[in-house]
C-alpha cells in the first residue's frame, strides 16, 4: 500500500488486504464493503462523506487513510475533444538515484459519439525503445503502482462526472492500456488493476471493454489470457522479422514465429474473439504494397483483425505518415485476403496525444 503524507493510499489495494486491514483494526467486513462502495461506485473524496459509516469510524479512517487521486501537472484539450493529462507521481519506487525529483505520467481520455475510452500508462517511460514511438525515447524510470494504475480512471470519472450523484448521461465506457510503457513488464500491478477495475461490487468494467495492448512478451501472454481474460492488441507494426526487429527491438527477443503462435492461441485461453492486431503506417518503410501482401500471409487463419493507425509525428521522429493513397491501397489488399481491417484516425495531434509526446515536450530527463 503506497503511503501519501502519512497516510495509506487506499485507492489500488486489493479487496482482500482492504478486508484483512480493517478487521484488524476492529472494524466489520460489512464496514470495509461499504467503504469500498463508496470509493469506487460512488467515488467519494473524503471518508467523512460516507454516511452509512458511524461517525466515529469515518472519523478514524480519514485520520489513517487517503483517497487521494494523482495530481494534474497539465491538461490539454484538443479541437476534437480528446484530453491528456501530464500527472506528477510520488517518487514511491524510483529505481535510478540520478532521476529528475519529478516522475510523470500520461493519461489520454478520448470522447467519441457513443464511448468515452481512457488511454492509460503502465510505466514511466519504457525499456523497449520502439523507433517510431516517442516514449521508446525515454529510459523505463518506474513501474506504475497498482495506486497510479487505477488513479487513472478514477480522475477521468471525476472530470466526466461519471458517478451516481450527478446523473450524467456520459460514462467513462472503455479502457485501453496503450499509453506509455510495456503492461506486461509491469503485469503484477496490472493484473491487479484489472482485478479491481472489472470488480462487480467496484468499477464494474466488463471485462470486454479493456484491452490490453503489447509489444509481444510473448511468455506473459497465456498468464493475461487466464487471469484477467481481457482482450488482447498486439503492436505488429511489420509484416516480416527483419523489418520488425528494425523498428521494434523487442522483436529479436520474440520473434513473429512464437508471436503468431501465441495469438493463434490467445482467444480460446481467454475467451474473447480475436487480436486487434495495431499497424502505424509509416512512409515507405511498412507501407508498400509488399509489405500489405506479406502481412496478408502472415496473418491468413488466425483469429485476428488489423488496426491500420496513422502515425502522429513528433518532433525529430525519423518516419513521416503514409499518404491517404498508400493507406487506401494497404487496406484493400488485406481485405482481399479477407482480413477485416479498420482505420483508426489519428486523434488530438494539435495537443500532442500520441504516447509520450506531451511528457517528452515538458519533463527534463536526467535518468
Ligand atoms: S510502443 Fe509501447 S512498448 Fe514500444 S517503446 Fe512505445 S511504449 Fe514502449
Amino acid at each position: 500500500m503506497p503511503q501519501q503524507q502519512n497516510k495509506i493510499c487506499l485507492i489500488g489495494t486489493p479487496w482482500a488486504e482492504m478486508e484483512s486491514q480493517f478487521l484488524t483494526l476492529g472494524l466489520t467486513t460489512l464496514q470495509a464493503r461499504q467503504t469500498w462502495d463508496w470509493v469506487y461506485r460512488q467515488g467519494v473524496l473524503s471518508f467523512l462523506s460516507m454516511t452509512t459509516l458511524p461517525l466515529p469510524v469515518r472519523h478514524r479512517l480519514e485520520a489513517m487513510y487517503s483517497l487521494e487521486r494523482l495530481s494534474v501537472q497539465q491538461e490539454r484539450v484538443s479541437n476534437d475533444g480528446t484530453r491528456k493529462w501530464l500527472f506528477s507521481l510520488p517518487n514511491e519506487a524510483n529505481q535510478c538515484d540520478s532521476l529528475a525529483s519529478e516522475m510523470s505520467i500520461e493519461t489520454v481520455c478520448i470522447p467519441e459519439e457513443r464511448r468515452i475510452t481512457a488511454c492509460l500508462s503502465s510505466q514511466v517511460g519504457c525499456a523497449l525503445q520502439c523507433h517510431f514511438c516517442r516514449t521508446g525515447t525515454m529510459p523505463l524510470q518506474q513501474n506504475l503502482t497498482t495506486h497510479a494504475l487505477v488513479a487513472q480512471v478514477l480522475h477521468i470519472k471525476d472530470v466526466f462526472q461519471d458517478w451516481p450523484q450527478y446523473r450524467k448521461t456520459r460514462r467513462l465506457t472503455h479502457i485501453v492500456f496503450m499509453g506509455m510503457g510495456e503492461p506486461l513488464l509491469n503485469y503484477a500491478a496490472v493484473r491487479e488493476a484489472l482485478t479491481l477495475l472489472m470488480d462487480p461490487h467496484g468499477l464494474a468494467f466488463s471485462r470486454h471493454r479493456i484491452t490490453v495492448s503489447t509489444s509481444g512478451i510473448v511468455p506473459v501472454l497465456a498468464s493475461l489470457a487466464r487471469d484477467c481474460r481481457v482482450p488482447l492488441a498486439l503492436s505488429l507494426h511489420a509484416p516480416s522479422d527483419v523489418l520488425r526487429s528494425q523498428l521494434m527491438p523487442i522483436n529479436e527477443v520474440y520473434p513473429l514465429k512464437d508471436l503468431m503462435q501465441a495469438v493463434r492461441l490467445y482467444p480460446r485461453q481467454s475467451g474473447t474473439v480475436r487480436v486487434t492486431m495495431e499497424y502505424v503506417l509509416l512512409k515507405g518503410v511498412n507501407d508498400r504494397p509488399a509489405e500489405a501482401r506479406e502481412l496478408r500471409a502472415l496473418l491468413r487463419g488466425l483469429p485476428v483483425k488489423v488496426n491500420l493507425l496513422t502515425f502522429n509525428p513528433w518532433a525529430g521522429a525519423p518516419f513521416d505518415p503514409s499518404s491517404e493513397e498508400a493507406t487506401l491501397a494497404f487496406a484493400q489488399i488485406l481485405a482481399q485476403g479477407g482480413i477485416d481491417c479498420f482505420r483508426r484516425r489519428a486523434r488530438g495531434q494539435d495537443i500532442l496525444a500520441a504516447c509520450g509526446q506531451l511528457r517528452a515536450g515538458t519533463a527534463q530527463m536526467t535518468c
